[in-house]
């Protein structure tokens, strides 16, 4: 070999070099490719949907219809070769079945209420008849302005349809100074009007801490609230009978579901990626939140078939408890309260199957960046738009107040919101087609996180969670879902000190 050839060698070798280099810079864009091809050409997650939809339907927390959802779960883990497969038990200290509700009107015309039970509200003991009262809107004003009216009555809370995010998270920030102003008039029991139309029923949890509401509380639909508002607007006297029977019961215990794909450099570093399986009744689960369990398996089975294995180890966890008060995910946390140091990034979906538009980063600014970054490789599926604001009342929330950074999926809501908690949330609202794209976003996020070799963003003290919780102006949320006493008492979020 002659100089010249030598010199021509070493220039290909460099370039070979150079090539190679560029090639491991792109190794983790090149899985996040990887992944979304097989994400979005299986059609498996919309098959694990229609099992859970379909063959076990509404997954009340213990029940039988979530026992068998937690056991087929776990069996499609270990069926996609996940490592440490595994239930994990948590308790809950009050758990609600849907009993039986009967609700009728007695004058001055007879007929019967469409209605359901809310969850969390007391028994009648037997039947209850009382005039029926004006609440007005439920606000704490608009039930003292009924006076004398309420002692002993059955008060109609009157809505306005719910058409946005907004307006959902308004309904549940009526509910405590509704029923403190309810009791203190005397009243026997509300029947609220459904905020959807055409009849349409929902479950809408009236606490989630564990305790029981003062009074009895039924939701019944729109068109026959609106009757009931008519007739008391036209000043007629009305009486109403209502029937709340077997809806309690108290401490049990359930399991939450994880599987791993564990690290090949740094094993105890954990990403984690959740989805509640539990559900409401009325309907299937689908949108709310079937459709991202099966979207966690998904995006499990697609790495491990790929085998694709990530700097960090990934988790995925499949929560129950959720709908009843997040006791699941907070469960989860206390029993790994010594290991929430190596939780490098908790990512949660709880949004149904609308498009991903970006995270909620849950006042983390820090986690901007590294999110941006870990989209790119997805741009395709986006524009995407991460909001600042932190979320309450899904299953991030104990891993916020714990410092952990923790991420929700912001998702286009038009077909989440008509069918949430509803009778109508059945395989049919889902759009598979989108959800597979969503699972691709995720994958690629999760990727970047548990591959990147910095952590996203460092944990947080109980100071700095503090201070976000100003920041972020979750405290009136916190005191409304009644969380704010457990946060200030040290009994929510894990600290080491
Ligand atoms: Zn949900």
């Amino acid at each position: 070999m002659g100089r010249r050839s030598i010199a021509a060698l070493a220039i290909v070798l460099s370039v070979a070099a150079a090539h190679a280099a560029a090639r491991q810079d792109k190794a983790p864009s090149d899985a996040q490719m990887r992944l979304a091809e097989a994400l979005t050409s299986s059609t498996e997650l919309a098959s694990d949907l229609r099992y859970v939809c379909d063959r076990i339907g509404g997954r009340l927390t213990g029940t039988d219809a979530c026992r068998l959802a937690v056991s087929w779960t776990k069996s499609r883990f270990e069926e996609a070769g996940l490592d440490r497969v595994s239930l994990e038990p948590f308790s809950m200290p009050r758990s609600w079945l849907p009993g039986v509700v009967s609700a009728s009107v007695v004058s001055p015309a007879a007929w019967d209420l469409s209605a359901a039970t809310v969850p969390f509200s007391p028994d009648t003991r037997g039947s209850l008849q009382a005039p029926l009262f004006d609440a007005g809107s439920g606000s704490p004003a608009d039930i003292e302005r009924a006076g004398v009216a309420a002692a002993g009555a059955i008060g109609l809370v009157r809505t306005a349809e719910m058409k946005t995010l907004g307006d959902l998270f308004a309904e549940y920030m009526r509910d405590r100074e509704m029923m403190r102003a309810a009791s203190d008039a005397g009243a026997a029991g509300l029947l609220l009007m459904s905020t959807r139309p055409r009849g349409l029923l929902y479950r809408h949890p009236i606490r989630i801490d564990g305790t029981v509401a003062p009074l009895p509380i039924a939701l019944i639909a729109r068109e026959d609230a609106q009757r009931l508002g008519r007739l008391l607007d036209a000043k007629e006297k009305v009486e109403v009978r209502l029937s709340l029977k077997d809806t309690q019961r108290g401490l049990i215990e359930s399991h939450n579901v994880i599987a791993d794909i564990p690290g090949r450099e740094r094993p105890e570093e954990i990403v984690l990626f959740g989805a509640h399986l539990d559900s409401w009744d009325l309907g299937t689960g689908a949108e709310d939140n079937g459709v991202n369990c099966a979207t966690v398996i998904a995006v499990a089975r697609a790495m491990k078939s790929l085998g694709l294995a990530p700097r960090r180890t990934i988790r995925f966890a499949l929560f129950t408890g959720e709908e009843q008060g997040l006791w699941g995910s907070r469960g989860y946390v206390e029993r790994h309260a010594g290991e929430m140091d190596d939780h490098v990034a908790a990512v949660i979906m709880d949004i149904g199957s609308g498009r991903v538009t970006g995270y909620f980063l849950n006042g983390r600014e820090d986690l901007r960046k590294p999110v941006e970054r870990a989209l790119s490789a997805v741009s395709r599926y986006g524009p995407f738009e991460h909001p600042i604001e932190a979320v309450d009342g899904t299953d991030n929330f104990d891993f916020l107040l714990s410092g952990v950074p923790n991420l929700v999926a912001n998702q286009d809501t038009t077909r989440y919101l008509p069918d949430y908690h509803a009778a109508s949330d059945v395989f049919e609202t889902v759009d598979a087609e989108q959800a597979a794209k969503n699972a691709a976003i995720t994958a690629a996020l999760l990727w970047h996180l548990a591959d990147s070799p910095e952590r996203p963003a460092p944990r947080q003290s109980r100071k700095e969670v503090q201070d976000l919780i100003g920041r972020t102006g979750l405290e009136p949320q916190m005191k409304a879902f009644g969380q704010w006493d457990e946060w200030t008492a040290g009994k929510r979020g894990v600290f080491s000190k």
